[in-house]
């Protein structure tokens, strides 16, 4: 990050707050262009810190109608971001400031702080929205406790915590538990609740509801299963239970993220929560289960021990990912779970690792905050917790998560709090693995085999690339799981964790009988490029008989990857290797289906142009993506004799459940519907689309439609059938762009976005559009340039409005350095025109520079 943007905030400067702040009061008197806000914060001087300082109030975009402390009028000094005391007008010991602000939720298109959606009165807190709500210490370790008046005529006014009063026009909420600003809420809407209710393992009775707009009702009783099988898992794998009397969860259709986890109180994107058969995949049905389960899990990792500082990002949300990849592995399969997170883990963070954007997954220095909700922290961070566990076993890891919520409830922690648990619990000494928190770059380890005398010798070696503005590094301590498999397919030595310390370590393996095949870095051990050549032969051998699920994906995926690479580089055909290989798996009905319909995936051509560039390589997108349809084509053909059976065997009959099973069949069914697509011009999948009475079928199949250049009849029938649902649409709008010709991505883009449903300063929909626009990896990276010019006409448009998502976006920039000199010109120069933008945000800027750094 540029070193010298004097707006740069450090983790070294770090100091507690001057003050502490027992507890608050709020009244809201709700309007929407002039919402009042009356504050009265109990406050003392902070035993902690330095005696004597001034009172400094964070706070932007207030009208200050009144300040006073201890019921005298004061006058404050005020600038762009804040409200300072003098300390000479505060008393020596603790007292009251009142103060009274007007704001203007309508107006306030940037979704952070008090807005309004459709009417409704919400708020987005984190990571820094409080300070646009009223004046307040608005950083994590100041941790309060909250009584909240709200007053409109609204017929459900929410806030955190407890109910503790209601009469027309008003509501009134007590939270009893300290927290952080960011983690406070308000919701007024004319709303629909849901409800249920949960009794914990200590015997509360917990009143849940599900909050929607009139309509919605329908949509909400999976949600409501998830969140009771979150409670439920979290009290019986980590022994913690639910800590107020109610659980609400609120849908909001706009919103900059997928969810947020505020006190008893937690607000959702209306995409990650609303799901029913007729409007919902798989996918979604699976992704709201697992938001509503971390959210939920939140309430220990992150509301009870919270962060002191924004730095400390990855504790709670490393940790919380983490937590929720246990539970959906729980919930359906360990397996294909895994595979999941990796793909996201390896297309996401691996790429900002590898870019201008690497970060550390606690970094030591921001511009703004809100860029660092990053793949890094969350995907990096929940694998930084995966390595502990496997490192320190998972008896002490349950004991050292013990001690931690034993040691810090009600504490804002740091990473140095986190991991010395580990080592009170362990005696471990855990300063060189520290590093995974402190240094950027995926690891590269290196692998020589050697075999002598009955003794299979393993070398490892490993190397850690320099990444901006951190050159030297050293070595990390990473446990890389192994087995060894006979020649004949059996297992000669099962899963072992070895743990590589050094830049270069060997491992022997004695009495074998015969000269082992290795299996590395099992269930991905550890979030690292593993650079080992491996023969065909041996990855289709691990692909037909290795013991442990993910490498024997990762086989077949290495084996696509090699075949790829070689059709694009030297337009080689596909070998036969990987087609029986995969042709094996597909029909072999002892296999999970999700696991099957995994294997047939073929790598995506972004994951292509990356693995091109790391064997140095120039990527040409459009021969990737020729190539890769040629290899699908020629998976469809040596696959056809067995399709239309395997098709027809994972019809899922009788009403719709969206469980791990049935979904695992359906996903299978369209992997077969994708690949006869190409053998019967789409005949079978229209058939599909006519007959489904799922989302996942109907869209699925579409998609697959368009994809062979055909479906339009469905498409507009899609349209029609959809018109006027907001989530549902967005799908439409997604999949023409994500389906379009290469050639054609500009033109379908320019033609969405001309519509009046085009409805830009919804996230969702300007994500649908523009977010599938870079995700087309041939046309965002069209040799016309015009992808990159699209982007970034419409990141300028979008940032005066709403800076959080427009700066999100503009990581589809990232990936420059990888591309042939015009190309990276190209983008180069979108990222300059986006920079020379006037009155560009904070965020924005940040982001655009440090690409461009
Ligand atoms: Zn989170």
């Amino acid at each position: 990050m540029p070193a010298d943007d004097p707006r740069t905030i450090r983790l070294s400067d770090y100091q507690p707050y001057s003050h502490a702040l027992d507890r608050v009061e709020l009244t809201f008197k709700l309007h929407p262009t002039a919402t009042r806000v009356l504050a009265r914060l109990h406050l003392a001087p902070n035993p902690a810190a330095r005696t004597g300082q001034d009172l400094r109030l964070d706070g932007e975009g207030l009208r200050l109608i009144a300040c006073a402390v201890d019921g005298q009028a004061v006058q404050p000094s005020l600038d762009a971001t804040g409200l300072t005391l003098a300390a000479a007008l505060l008393p020596a010991g603790a007292f009251v400031l009142e103060t009274e602000v007007e704001i203007a939720p309508e107006g306030n298109t940037a979704l952070e702080g008090l807005y309004m959606s459709n009417g409704m009165y919400c708020t987005q807190c984190e990571a820094e929205g409080f300070r646009k709500i009223t004046f307040y210490p608005d950083r994590p370790d100041v941790m309060a406790r909250f009584h909240v008046r709200i007053e409109s005529d609204l017929p459900v006014l929410l806030s955190n915590g407890n109910p503790v009063g209601q009469g027309v026009g008003w509501a009134e909420w007590d939270d009893p538990w300290p927290k952080p600003s960011y983690l406070f809420a308000l919701v007024a809407g004319d709303l629909r609740a849901h409800p249920g209710q949960f009794t914990t393992m200590e015997g509360r009775d917990v009143g849940l509801n599900i909050w929607v707009r009139p309509g919605d009702e329908g949509r909400c009783a999976w949600g409501m299963q998830a969140l009771k099988a979150s409670m439920a898992w979290d009290e019986k794998v980590y022994g913690r239970a639910y800590d107020l009397d109610i659980f609400n969860i609120v849908a909001v259709d706009d919103f900059n993220m997928g969810a947020m986890e505020n006190k008893g109180l937690n607000i959702f994107n209306s995409k990650a929560v609303l799901a029913s058969p007729e409007t919902a995949t798989d996918d979604d049905f699976a992704r709201v289960e697992a938001i509503i389960a971390h959210e939920y899990f939140h309430n220990w990792t992150g509301n009870r021990i919270t962060c002191r500082d924004w730095f400390q990002l990855c504790l709670k949300e490393g940790l919380t990912v983490f937590r929720d990849q246990q539970f959906s592995g729980d919930l359906r399969s360990h397996a294909v779970k895994r595979i999941e997170d990796v793909l996201m883990l390896r297309a996401r963070q691996f790429r900002e690792d590898g870019g201008p954007l690497a970060h550390a997954v606690r970094p030591d220095s921001f511009v703004e905050i809100n860029n660092f909700y990053t793949a890094t922290v969350y995907e990096k961070g929940a694998e930084v917790i995966g390595m502990l566990k496997r490192l320190v076993g998972d008896a002490d890891y349950a004991r050292a998560l013990d001690l931690y919520f034993d040691r810090h409830d009600g504490q804002a922690a740091t990473i140095e709090d986190w991991l010395k648990v580990f080592e009170d619990t362990t005696g471990r000494d855990l300063s060189q693995f520290k590093r995974w928190y402190t240094e950027a770059g995926t690891p590269r380890v290196s692998v020589a085999e050697d075999w002598a005398d009955g003794v299979y010798t393993l070398t490892l070696a490993q190397e850690n690339p320099a990444t901006p503005g951190q050159a030297q590094k050293g070595a990390k301590v990473i446990p890389v799981a192994v087995g060894l498999l006979n020649p004949n397919g059996d297992e000669v030595v099962p899963t072992t964790v070895l743990e590589l310390t050094e830049a270069k370590q060997s491992f022997a393996f004695k009495g074998l009988a015969s000269r082992p095949v290795a299996s590395i870095l099992r269930g991905f051990s550890a979030p690292v490029i593993l650079e080992r050549s491996v023969p065909a032969a041996e990855r289709a051998f691990l692909l037909a008989h290795d013991t442990d699920p993910f490498n024997r994906w990762e086989a077949g995926r290495g084996l696509a990857k090699d075949v790829l690479a070689r059709m694009i580089v030297d337009g080689a055909a596909p070998g036969a290797d990987l087609l029986d290989g995969l042709a094996r798996l597909a029909f072999d009905e002892a296999l999970d289906p999700a696991f099957r319909a995994l294997a047939l995936r073929l790598p995506g051509e972004d994951d292509m142009a990356a693995t091109l560039h790391a064997a140095g390589h120039v990527p040409d997108p459009a021969r990737i993506y020729h190539a890769r349809r040629a290899l699908h084509l020629a998976l469809a053909e040596r696959l056809a004799a067995g399709l239309p059976e395997l098709e027809l065997a994972c019809r899922v009959p009788g009403a719709f459940s969206p469980d791990a099973a049935a979904a695992g069949k359906r996903a299978l069914r369209l992997a077969a519907l994708g690949l006869l697509a190409r053998l019967d011009d789409g005949a079978t999948a229209r058939a599909a689309y006519a007959a489904a009475d799922n989302m996942t079928e109907s869209f699925g199949s579409l998609a697959i439609l368009l994809d062979i250049g055909a479906g339009q009849a469905e498409l507009a029938d899609f349209a029609v059938k959809w018109q006027g649902d907001r989530l549902v649409l967005d799908k439409w709008f997604a999949v023409q762009v994500a389906a379009a010709q290469p050639d054609n991505v500009a033109d379908v883009v320019r033609r969405l976005t001309a519509r009046p449903d085009f409805d830009w300063k919804n996230p969702n929909r300007f994500r649908a559009v523009i977010g599938a626009l870079s995700g087309n990896h041939a046309g965002f990276h069209h040799a016309s340039g015009e992808g990159y010019a699209l982007l970034a006409d419409w990141l300028i448009k979008l940032d005066p409005l709403n800076p959080q998502t427009a700066s999100r976006m503009s990581t589809a920039f990232e990936s420059w350095p990888r591309y042939d000199a015009d190309r990276q010109a190209m983008m180069r120069g979108a990222l300059q025109r986006i920079m020379a933008t006037t009155g560009l945000s904070r965020d924005l800027s940040e982001m655009a520079g440090r690409m461009l750094a």
